[in-house]
């Protein structure tokens, strides 16, 4: 069987985030978003059977394949980078957590419009400024999330960070808790449904958790080093 130890794994994981929420006293729910990424789809259907509705996948191309190949439902988040040509097929994720510019949603909220839907979104900040990183910074979180309460046909769900590779804890907090500042600018915009906080990866879950996560993108420690 593929992904062995997997149930298990997910088991403790889970233990893990019920301590850091309690610890961390948001008063939150946490949902696990496997990540799925460089994966085959068996690597979603094996996360489904353990009890994962959530499946997180950073390219376009590669998310609508395993679309394709798998069968049993869930719910598809787009989390990496989005380039503005594909916001098209992003309408076929139930959530795209990487809205980084006033283009970029303008390009999303059309794609939704033609397509009859309304796209739930979450605005990407990148709290540390890091040159790598996508994200806008703190101080444009207001103006974006002005522009986006006139897109209708986007449903601002929260705010969506990663922070720096292996820093400090002091510097992971200050990160986390920059994007919970940010969702709460996006509520005070009018943004009622902006309820969610994407952030904590393997190496840092723990701690996003006890700064508020809502959504925790897990990848390596549910199956394995990816070898990119
Ligand atoms: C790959 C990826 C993850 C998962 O990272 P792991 O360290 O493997 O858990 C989470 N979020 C984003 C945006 C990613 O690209």
């Amino acid at each position: 069987m593929p992904f062995h130890g997997l149930s298990a794994r997910l088991q403790e994981i889970r233990e893990r985030l019920d301590a850091a929420r309690e610890r961390g006293g948001h008063g939150q729910s946490v949902r696990i978003v496997a990540v799925t990424k460089t994966h085959g789809p068996e690597a979603v259907e094996a996360a489904v059977a353990c009890g994962v509705d959530d499946v997180g996948e950073n390219k376009v191309q590669e998310a609508l394949g395993k679309m394709e190949a798998v069968t049993v439902p869930v719910r598809w988040h787009l989390i990496g980078h989005l380039q503005r040509n594909k916001a098209k097929a992003a309408t076929r994720f139930a959530m795209v957590h990487g809205v980084d510019s006033p283009r970029l949603a303008d390009a999303l909220a059309r794609a939704a419009g033609e397509a009859g839907c309304t796209l739930d979104v979450l605005v990407q900040v990148n709290v540390a400024e890091e040159a790598s990183k996508s994200g806008v910074a703190m101080h444009e979180v207001p103006a974006l999330a002005d522009h986006l309460v006139a897109l209708p046909s986007l449903r601002v769900r929260g705010a969506m960070t990663m922070a720096p590779y292996e820093a400090p804890e002091a510097e992971l907090r200050r990160c986390f808790a920059g994007a919970r500042a940010a969702r709460a600018t996006l509520q005070a915009a009018g943004h009622v449904h902006a309820d969610e906080l994407s952030m904590g990866m393997s190496g840092d879950y723990e701690v996003a958790v006890e700064e508020g996560a809502t959504l925790v993108r897990l990848g390596t420690i549910l199956f394995g080093a990816r070898g990119e």
